[in-house]
């Protein structure tokens, strides 16, 4: 399998693992060359697993599509490959564990929202506001308000550090 990060053509598989319903096995690989890793599943092709639309439309699920959506939302912010290659990870098991192998954009978009939510404050609200579709100004802002406020007593509540000790010289 050609490596996503440096198009090198052998890796070796560090992990294999069958979907609760038997019919997918997803694996890790490691590239030889530049040691990342990335995952690939294997399925039979002639079931897709779809995703349903706010207006009811069922679309293919497709990893590329998630990725580009959070590759724009993360840029510049600090995140690395293994964390956004991750977020679709989880959001496709979760697909994938569905029982009617389909799930609403909107469950996918909370879960990746929640996601990017616990890392970083500006790639959640970029995401969100693509996703969730604030058409209102106002539930905008009621949203930036709440994470504001929530970062305000996580920093009311961290300690102060101590000032640097000086070295203490031994009796002798
Ligand atoms: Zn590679």
């Amino acid at each position: 399998m050609k490596c996503p990060y440096c198009g090198f053509a052998q890796d070796r598989v560090v992990d294999s693992r069958e979907s609760k319903e038997a019919d997918s096995i997803r694996r890790r690989r490691e590239c030889e060359r530049c040691e990342k890793r990335f995952t690939t599943y294997e399925r039979i092709d002639e079931i897709p697993y779809m995703v349903v639309k706010k207006d009811g439309r069922r679309e293919r699920f497709e990893r590329h599509k998630v990725l580009s959506g959070l590759l724009l939302a993360c840029r510049k912010r600090p995140f690395t490959p293994d964390n956004l290659e991750a977020i679709v990870d989880e959001a496709e098991t979760y697909l994938i564990d569905s029982p009617d192998r389909e799930r609403t954009t909107s469950e996918i978009g909370e879960l990746i929202m929640n996601r990017l939510k616990a890392i970083d404050t500006v790639a959640y609200i970029r995401f969100a506001s693509v996703y969730r579709d604030f058409t209102d100004v106002r539930e905008f802002k009621e949203e930036l308000e709440r994470l504001l406020i929530a970062k305000d007593q996580t920093a009311k509540r961290r300690v102060p550090e101590p000032p640097p000790r000086k070295p203490q010289r031994r009796p002798q």
